[in-house]
């Protein structure tokens, strides 16, 4: 143990947050750590502050200075307005890699018990829908942009096996919903095909995230690391909690090139919050996480089997099933205290080796390719009318120039030329237009003309290049679309 003590910041948050950092941290204390907490604010409180994004900026720069964060659940205001303080650290700090360990617990009563439940989600932690991207399109369609990126796929792939490796783990399964998103949720899995050679002590396995959720529910025991997207992540992850106890028990770590923040995946409770009910065990084993990310092992290994060993002598918090009446946070995190120094007699502790978190880039990521060609546009536009009728008048406005109108689709289902298809029709359209020539390069040009044409008739919404990479397409077809 190393006698200077480690700066961490600690922003106790909203709700149950300050009741469960506060027992986090009498345990800490209690098991000797020598640790210097500075005390900041994030969330409810800063956003009533006026503070846009929830954090405030001496909570930022104590985490400049520390690096390592034990964090409270925040509120995010449900809805509209302010962006979530949570999204906002993560993204500030890059912590890319967010993993959520769940285990098999003694003593709390699931109807997985005996089942021997290991499983860490490792979840994108920055991007996908989260990159928070929306527009209204008309004031009937809200878009959210799905950003996902081969650069951001190569580093959480790459930290999902050195994870899996730092503790002798044996199976990762990707789950991606590749079949329909097939180059956002696409990219993800080729990254993980590509990059899992590298390490064959590691079986690999890509499996649907659907399929993912339902194998979960069914034969859990087959899981052991699950690599997968920022949003697939949020829910598969609840749903591993559920499966060894619930929310109260789920502890996690936001881990980034520079700094690491640990938290417990649950919320704020904002229905338990003051009445000293709320289970501490999830925010005291992210604080054991903490522990071993800062070279504190023993102490987080310690602390680990005190919380067992609680659990085995059947104290329990009003969210467990029980004999006993329920213990308060406060007499909870007594007992764990008092188990400090116990082993446990159902889980030893785990080996751990630090792990290799890939470093972070200066540079901006890229891929090279060998050829590119944009062959078209689409052009997004609001309109009232049946689609034949616009197909009539864009088919005219674009007569005698390069491009043509190939599909009109509605919702990412084309419809026109007419397929046939019912489908319900909102005011906005999707229509592709591109050159006449396959050969034939289109070019900017050519574009901002189409643009002017479409514009004359229709109020335009939004345009996407229509591009090629490496003689791939780099857009997806609308249903029905040939
Ligand atoms: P939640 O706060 O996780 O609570 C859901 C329910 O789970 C609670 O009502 C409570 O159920 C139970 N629960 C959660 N943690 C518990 C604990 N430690 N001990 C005992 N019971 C516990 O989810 P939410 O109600 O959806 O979210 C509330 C607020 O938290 C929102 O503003 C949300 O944005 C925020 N949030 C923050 C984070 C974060 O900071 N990382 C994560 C998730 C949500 P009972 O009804 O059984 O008491």
């Amino acid at each position: 143990m190393s006698s200077a003590p480690t700066p961490v910041t600690v922003i106790p948050g909203d709700g149950i947050g300050p009741e469960v950092v506060n027992a986090a941290l009498r345990i800490i204390e209690a098991a000797g750590v020598p640790f210097a907490a500075e005390l900041h604010e994030a969330g409810a409180k800063a956003f009533q502050r006026g503070i846009e994004s929830g954090v405030p900026q001496d909570t930022i720069d104590s985490i400049e200075r520390t690096r390592v964060v034990l964090k409270g659940p925040l509120e995010t205001p449900i809805g509209y307005g302010n962006k979530s303080a949570n999204v906002t650290l993560r993204k500030l700090f890059e912590t890319f890699a967010n993993v959520r360990p769940v285990r098999e617990l003694p003593g709390v009563e699931t109807p997985y018990q005996g089942r021997h439940l290991d499983i860490v989600i490792v979840r994108e932690n920055v991007e996908d829908l989260y990159a928070g991207i929306e527009h209204m399109q008309t004031p009937a369609v809200a878009q959210s942009l799905k950003v996902i990126t081969r650069p951001g796929c190569e580093k959480i792939t790459r930290f999902a096996f050195e994870y899996a490796v730092a503790e002798g783990r044996h199976t990762i399964h990707c789950a991606t919903k590749s079949n329909i998103m097939k180059l956002s949720e696409g990219m993800v899995q080729h990254t993980f095909e590509d990059i899992a050679p590298e390490y064959p002590q590691i079986t690999a396995k890509h499996i649907l995230v659907d399929n993912c959720a339902h194998q979960l529910a069914m034969r859990p025991e087959q899981f052991d690391v699950i690599l997968t997207t920022n949003m697939n992540g949020d829910i598969l992850s609840d749903l591993t909690s559920g499966l060894t106890g619930g929310l109260g028990f789920a502890p996690s770590a936001n881990i980034g090139s520079d700094v690491a923040m640990f938290e417990a995946v649950h919320g704020s409770a904002p229905d338990i919050a003051g009445k000293n009910l709320a289970n501490p065990t999830a925010l005291i084993l992210s604080a054991a996480m903490l522990l071993r990310h800062i070279g504190e092992g023993k102490a987080a290994s310690e602390i680990e089997q005190a919380v067992l060993v609680t659990l085995e002598e059947g104290v329990r918090t009003g969210d467990m099933k029980g004999d006993r009446p329920p213990a308060t946070t406060t007499a909870f995190t007594d007992a764990i205290i008092a188990n400090l120094g116990k082993r446990s007699r159902m889980a030893a502790p785990r080996e751990y080796k630090r792990i290799n978190v890939p470093a972070a880039s200066n540079e901006v990521g890229h891929v090279a390719v060998a050829t590119r060609s944009v062959v078209g546009a689409d052009i997004f536009v609001e309109s009232l009318e049946h689609p034949n009728e616009m197909g009539d008048t864009l088919t005219r406005a674009v007569e005698g120039t390069p491009l043509e109108l190939k599909v009109i689709s509605n919702r990412g289902t084309a419809v026109w030329p007419d397929t046939g298809h019912r489908t319900s029709l909102v005011d906005a359209f999707q229509c592709r237009f591109v050159a006449r020539d396959a050969a034939r390069e289109v070019g900017d040009a050519e574009l901002l003309d189409l643009l002017q044409r479409v514009g004359a008739k229709y109020r335009w919404v939004h345009v996407e290049k229509l591009q090629r990479f490496d003689g791939k397409d780099g857009f997806s077809k609308a249903q029905g679309e040939r």
